[in-house]
């Protein structure tokens, strides 16, 4: 090659280098109290947003080591609960139950293989078991969690073993939450991320070391899917695929995304939530003031709705897996940051 030449190389791949895609960058506008627990224990987070009162948003974390924890909108612990192992958690609003409308919260104990469900206190943001006895899954060790809600209230779990089984969740005369199993098939390997989008009917399943399916999300949708994300296609997203979230637009503007937690270099791969569900861009959390960022995330959430004076735009919440000298939490950052990068 002559020297003019090799000149000329050297500048293109220097100027590809630098139009090569990055992670555009936001800051946490807070964090919230350490779990309790040392070592790998805060996993996954669901956003409460109260009908009226802000005040009364807040954020159900899991220690998965302890339970759960529900923050208030400042992220101070306002109640702690001893209910086991709890790996993942989502939740619903508006649940008509026995003639009332409940807040129903549920997650995957790894105490005793189970799923527990409960009802949130919007008042007082307390969580009461809403069934006698747990639900005992047969899965190898119940790992991801999410709730769906389409003609029914529905479960969805999935073991480390890579079988998912789908529950129906529905109220008894006297209130207690009844649990039957509707569905179950098998993803091939281990898997943690879910998460169902009631509007489109369809169910998201990260395959940790493999990248995300969409399945059906109704019971009798079967074993057909369809493979969105591949690990091996898209070199933004590094092994594990974690948390999986859906944002789901707004009146104005339903399109939403899929938000998809990559644990393996600290960011976050935004997608349409849409067909063809095209990947938009990626996203990390750096430490700013006295907040530092997310490293070796996990579990996600996001809501547009107003969260506190601080957050009128809704907030992203993430978990950290380094903490610094503190054991781990969950940093929120204002959503309208993160929104204003990926319009499709
Ligand atoms: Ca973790
Ligand atoms: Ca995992
Ligand atoms: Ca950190
Ligand atoms: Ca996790």
């Amino acid at each position: 090659m002559k020297p003019q030449s090799l000149v000329l190389t050297l500048m293109l791949g220097s100027l590809l280098f630098a139009c090569k895609p990055t992670a555009y960058t936001v800051y946490p506008g807070l964090e919230t109290e350490p779990v309790g627990s040392s070592g790998d224990a805060a996993d996954d987070a669901a956003i409460f947003i109260h009908p009226t009162d802000m005040d009364k948003n807040a954020i159900i974390g899991t220690d998965k080591q302890l339970g759960l924890l529900v923050y208030n909108n400042k992220g101070e612990v306002v109640h702690e609960y001893p209910f086991g192992r709890i790996n993942n958690v989502d939740l619903r609003q508006n649940i008509e139950w026995n003639g009332e409308s409940i807040t129903i919260v549920g997650g995957s104990n790894r105490t005793d293989n189970t799923l527990g469900f409960y009802r949130l206190n919007e008042n007082t943001l307390e969580l009461t078991p809403l069934q006698k006895e747990p639900v005992l899954s047969t899965v190898s060790e119940v790992y991801g969690f999410c709730l769906y809600r389409g003609d029914a209230m529905y479960a969805f779990v999935v073991g480390k073993d890579g079988v998912v089984e789908q529950y129906a969740l529905k109220p008894e005369p006297d209130g207690d939450l009844l649990a039957e199993r509707v569905r179950i098939f098998d993803v091939g390997s281990q898997c943690e991320g879910l998460v169902a989008d009631d509007e489109q009917h369809v169910l998201f399943v990260g395959e940790e070391t493999y990248g995300v399916w969409k399945y059906g999300a109704r019971p009798d949708d079967g074993e057909d899917r369809e493979l969105i994300v591949a690990l091996s296609a898209n070199k933004n997203i590094k092994a594990d695929v974690e948390g999986i979230t859906l944002y789901y637009g707004t009146k104005e503007d339903p399109k939403g995304f899929l938000i998809i937690s990559s644990q393996g270099n600290h960011t976050y791969a935004v997608f349409q939530r849409l067909p063809p569900h095209d990947y938009l861009g990626s996203f990390k959390i750096e430490g700013q003031d006295n907040i530092d960022g997310t490293y070796d995330t996990d579990g996600i959430d996001v809501t547009h709705l107003p969260f506190s004076k601080a957050f009128p735009d809704g907030i992203f919440v993430a978990q950290d897996g380094d903490n610094g000298q503190e054991t781990q939490n969950f940093k929120i950052v204002n959503w309208k940051a993160i929104e204003g990068r990926f319009n499709q």
